[in-house]
């Protein structure tokens, strides 16, 4: 991967791509993040690689600073013990306490852990906020179970989860099958073993015990900000466009309502089964109550607009993408685009891409919708808005206070414009053109690597 730009080799980068290669030989996505990030950052390297070399500082910055893996014995409604397995990976925390959410899906493995927690150390450096990367999550699969049953595991991923976490040292959120529900039971279990109200704790609580206005809203919020600081550097208007959205659930619920705020329309959504296109743009109420409320497939949403048509996926390109739209917002899970994908929505005319979700486009597809001029938002910049919020609710908790959603909403704003300025100040520096993801990639890295220079040898 070279970017789009024939570059000078930095010898030293070999060699740790090699090492990391080698060392975590089954860790695709993991391998796939770091080469992403890597390559981008060449020419810094190749700048400073005295420096960077004799400090081992790519070798430190790839290898998580801890790895926690843990039995999840629980009992379900029919009283059949099951065992799952439980994650955290601390990976960075040398601007602050390690920060990143719970992800609880089947496909969780340590490689889809530490790719996670590894953009997650740049996407917190972004924010400008005093947090570090981590992520976490566990095999369960939260899809059929009952409450009942969420709560019993939640409970027990909590009484092992507790000695690792704390306010001041890592403070996990919600992502993939992690929403308020089941914060609110991990939540509820730290509470009681610990006997003491830690509401800094976790993030994405309840507004009755500690959460935040906005917070919800915040990732889908902030890649819309992000979006339109993009286009309208690049002489595009959000207003009047086309918006096709893969994924239905927090990230995908809060794009759509914010590009409909800000005068685009939204034709398509979906989740791991399929797409509904509606010509006159989607009803958000309806997919609200769907997901939100009956945890239901996006396929009912026939039943309350009979007009709209529903696409199941088939094949390696997900329904979603066969609809043209002006902007693509992939908000479902990682690796949703691939090239040939990528082909599909260059031919197709699309202008921009907004990634909702971590790592959605693979490495080619990344190279490819840059070599032909399609503005893509990249994940660890565009969807920082979510961990941000995070971060403004550790504070009101702190200073046990609460603001307005018009005060969280304002600040997250002033963040995002500020995250895709860093991204452009750093593309133009290094001549990346609109090179978004290595402007990113540039930006967040400087900021880490003084403060792990700073702080030594650890
Ligand atoms: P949710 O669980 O709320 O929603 C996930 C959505 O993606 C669902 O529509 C789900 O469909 C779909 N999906 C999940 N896995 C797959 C898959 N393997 N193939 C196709 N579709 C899939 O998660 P979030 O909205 O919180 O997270 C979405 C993405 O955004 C993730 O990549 C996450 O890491 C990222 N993100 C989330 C943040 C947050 O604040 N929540 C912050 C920053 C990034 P189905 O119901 O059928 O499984």
């Amino acid at each position: 991967m070279n970017y789009c730009l024939e570059r000078k080799k930095s010898a030293y980068l070999e060699e740790v791509i090699r090492k990391i290669e080698d060392k975590n030989k089954n860790e695709v996505e993991f391998i796939q993040a770091v080469k992403e990030v890597l390559y981008s950052l060449e020419p810094l390297i190749i700048k400073n690689e005295e420096e960077y070399r004799s400090n081992a500082l790519l070798e430190r910055l790839t290898e998580p600073e801890r790895i926690v893996s843990f039995r999840v014995p629980w009992v379900d409604s029919k009283g059949k013990i099951n065992v799952n397995r439980g994650y955290r990976v601390q990976f960075n925390g040398s601007i602050g306490p390690y920060k990143g959410g719970l992800r609880f899906h089947p496909s969780v493995n340590q490689s889809i852990m530490k790719f996670l927690a590894f953009e997650q150390v740049f996407k917190n450096s972004l924010t400008g906020l005093p947090i570090g990367g981590g992520k976490g999550g566990s095999d369960f699969n939260p899809k059929d179970k009952t409450d009942f049953e969420i709560m019993s595991f939640c409970q027990s991923f909590m009484t092992e989860l507790y000695k690792y976490i704390g306010q001041d040292t890592d403070v996990p959120a919600g992502d993939i099958g992690v929403g308020g529900r089941e914060i609110g039971y991990l939540f509820g279990q730290y509470r009681r073993i610990r006997n003491a109200y830690e509401a800094g704790v976790l993030t994405g609580k309840g507004l009755e015990y500690g959460g935040s206005l906005a917070r919800k809203e915040a990732t889908g919020y902030g890649l819309l900000y992000f979006m339109r600081e993009m286009l309208s550097a690049n002489g595009h208007d959000i207003n009047g466009k086309t918006v096709t959205i893969s994924g239905s659930g927090n990230v995908a619920i809060y794009a759509c309502e914010k590009s409909q705020q800000m005068g685009a329309k939204v034709i398509a959504m979906s989740d791991s089964s399929g797409c509904i296109y509606d010509e006159n743009g989607i009803n958000l109420e309806i997919i609200k109550d769907i997901k939100e409320v009956k945890r239901a497939r996006i396929k009912e949403y026939l039943k309350s607009v009979p007009s709209a048509v529903y696409k199941e996926n088939d094949g390696d390109i997900p329904a979603v993408y066969t609809i043209k739209a002006d902007i693509v917002l992939p908000c479902a899970t990682q690796n949703d685009i691939n090239l040939k994908t990528a082909q599909l929505l260059v031919n197709s005319g699309v202008i921009a891409i907004g990634e909702g979700a971590n790592m959605p486009c693979s490495n080619e597809a990344i190279e490819y919708f840059i070599e032909n001029n399609v503005l893509l938002a990249p994940a660890k910049a565009a969807n920082a808005g979510g961990v941000a919020t995070s971060a403004l609710e550790m504070s009101q908790n702190s200073i046990r206070t609460f603001w307005s959603f018009e005060e969280v909403d304002k600040k997250l704003e002033n963040i995002m414009v500020n995250i895709f300025n860093q991204c452009k100040q750093a593309a133009d520096e290094f001549e990346y053109g609109i090179n978004y993801p290595a402007g990113a990639n540039i930006a967040a890295f400087k900021k880490i690597a003084s403060a792990m220079i700073a702080q030594g040898v650890i």
